[in-house]
């Protein structure tokens, strides 16, 4: 026994959650689909570090925005006093990889990643510190047809998970000229209604005066409703341009919904930007969002490359096809071995090599002393199809008894005793693949 005085319970920490086994069954099922979702628009995965340097993140994302004034797990490496911070978002870092491996050389690239995210923000149902992002990157394309694809793309996905009811709302953010214009309008219409600004968007006010339309005090909401449209300030080739995009989604009968307020809580995007909604989760109600970042490769310190992309939220992803799809059930195994005695144990064994060859999933029962009525207690939890019983007049006679445990409307009896010869067709016909 170790003498350890300190025997409290250790706990997650908060907002970082466990995926037990039936819901990391689902989460597995999901990934699969996404996977074939992804590779079926050509897409290829790419894995980058959880650990970047902090100012990839100060200088991608933007200093004035919510993830990096107070989202960001970053701490000083005690080894060599680096800033690091544990990515907040899977962009950034992507973005860091085609620069420094210069991947877009020879062609545009459409790449994907899934993984965990992690950000600083109060935990509730939906929001999470550490939480997972199927991360889309779309690099080295320029037009609005590559935009207009990846909402094609997310359409085409809620129609695999049966998902119905979600909303898609798009706006267009101009170039950067654009909204500089427009940021100047803006400013002077905040000023003259200072007093009715909170805290944080007088901050922001000669920041990043765009971010206050982003805000979800209640109080603001009436005031950002009144304040001018940067639709209205968009240059003639940025509207050309988001009318492209709109025609696309027109022509390909995906139902949208122009969001003159979305400007997404991250400096890198410009042009289009998306969300997709839903109302059966609450106040977490974006899925997705996304949208064009053609500056980020250059504030990075790459070449000018534009790029677009999305990020889903993994968890409320999850959460939303629950509500469309049946609940799910875990077969651990298709065959479940009980036995009794030592010297069918190690038979068991031998044998269970015999059935993963021939391609079953074999649960041998370990814990020499239980009962038999303990092992199908145990084979029938695992969801088998069946149970082979080993026992001494099993291997004195050659034969296994076999227990089916899930009975199918042309089986009659429920328990059979079968020779080792005729036991791996026996098996195939009963556990249909
Ligand atoms: P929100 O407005 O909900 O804060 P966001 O604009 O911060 O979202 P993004 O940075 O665009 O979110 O991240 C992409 C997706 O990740 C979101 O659409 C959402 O589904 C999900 N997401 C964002 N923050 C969290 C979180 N804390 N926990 C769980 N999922 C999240
Ligand atoms: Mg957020």
């Amino acid at each position: 026994m170790i003498n350890n005085k300190n025997t409290k319970k250790i706990l997650a920490i908060r907002g970082m959650n466990d995926i037990l086994p039936l819901r990391s069954f689902d989460w597995g099922s999901l990934e699969n689909i996404l996977f074939k979702w992804l590779h079926s628009y050509g897409y290829s995965n790419i894995r980058v570090p959880i650990l970047e340097q902090t100012s990839l993140f100060q200088r991608g994302i933007g200093e004035v925005t919510d993830i990096v004034e107070k989202e960001m797990y970053s701490f000083r490496d005690s080894y060599n006093d680096d800033s690091l911070t544990m990515r907040p978002e899977i962009t950034a870092g992507i973005v860091r990889a085609a620069i420094e491996h210069n991947i877009v050389y020879e062609r545009p690239r459409r790449l994907y990643s899934l993984g965990p995210v992690f950000r600083h923000e109060r935990p509730q149902l939906g929001r999470y510190r550490q939480f997972h992002q199927v991360d889309i990157e779309a690099i080295g394309f320029e037009g609005p047809d590559l935009d207009a694809e990846l909402m094609i793309m997310v359409s085409r996905l809620w129609k695999i998970l049966g998902i119905e009811n979600v909303k898609l709302e798009v706006n267009c953010l101009g170039s950067y000229q654009d909204r500089l214009n427009y940021k100047g309008v803006l400013l002077s219409f905040f000023e003259k209604n200072i007093d009715h600004l909170d805290e944080i968007s007088k901050k922001r006010l000669y920041s990043n005066p765009l971010r206050i339309l982003d805000s979800k005090n209640p109080i603001l909401s009436s005031l950002i409703e009144k304040a001018p449209i940067l639709l209205d300030y968009l240059s003639d080739k940025s509207l050309k341009y988001f009318d492209s995009v709109c025609n696309f989604l027109k022509s390909n009968d995906i139902p949208y919904y122009v969001n003159n307020r979305l400007v997404r809580g991250l400096d890198y995007y410009n042009l289009t930007v998306f969300e997709w909604t839903t109302d059966k989760l609450g106040s977490q109600s974006t899925v997705c969002g996304g949208g064009r970042y053609d500056n980020l490769f250059s504030m990075l310190g790459g070449k000018n490359i534009p790029a677009a992309g999305f990020a889903i939220g993994f968890e409320r992803l999850v959460e939303l096809w629950n509500f469309y799809k049946s609940p799910s059930k875990i077969e651990e195994c298709d065959i479940y071995i009980t036995h009794r005695g030592l010297i069918a144990q190690k038979l068991s064994f031998n044998y269970a090599e015999k059935l993963r060859d021939s391609g079953f999933k074999v649960i041998v029962h370990c814990g020499l002393n239980d009962s038999l009525k303990r092992q199908f207690r145990m084979a029938d939890l695992s969801n088998a199809t069946l149970a082979i019983i080993f026992g001494e007049d099993e291997i004195e006679n050659n034969f296994a008894s076999i227990k089916l445990l899930r009975l199918s409307h042309n089986d009659n009896v429920n328990q059979e005793k079968i020779s080792l010869e005729l036991l791996i067709p026996f098996l195939k016909d009963k556990i249909k693949k």
